[in-house]
């Protein structure tokens, strides 16, 4: 298996899980981008946001209930940013759908 984020969920690249369901894996990110930089991926590959289907639409969804879940964990009553990158100029770099749950400072608009 070559998608790096199927293998960090199948636990063969370690990791620390910040939540996780039957639906979803949620860790750290390796280069944070804020104090709290937090991914959600779903168990499931699908290449992208472009990539999903009708039949993912409820998955989509359940995976930016649960960014605003962990937010609320981590206390992030500031507010915080929900951001999925998509293909070459969405700046995506792991092809492998994932939200970025990015909090504890101030962000900018528009973004770069
Ligand atoms: P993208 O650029 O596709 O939107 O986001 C991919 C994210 O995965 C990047 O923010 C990058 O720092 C993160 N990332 C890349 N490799 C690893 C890894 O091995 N472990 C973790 N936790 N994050 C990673
Ligand atoms: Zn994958």
């Amino acid at each position: 298996m070559s998608c790096l984020f199927c293998r960090i969920i199948e636990g063969s690249i370690p990791s620390k899980a910040v939540y996780q369901d039957d639906q979803c894996y949620a860790l750290a990110d390796i280069n944070p981008q804020a104090p709290v930089h937090v991914l959600i991926v779903p168990r499931e590959h699908i290449s992208s946001i472009a990539h999903a289907g009708s039949e993912n639409s409820a998955l989509v969804g359940h995976l930016h209930w649960v960014a605003a879940e962990i937010a609320r964990s981590k206390g992030l009553t500031r507010g915080y940013r929900t951001v999925i990158n998509t293909g070459e100029d969405g700046g995506q770099t792991v092809d492998h759908i994932h939200v970025h749950l990015l909090g504890g400072r101030p962000m900018t608009w528009p973004p770069g």
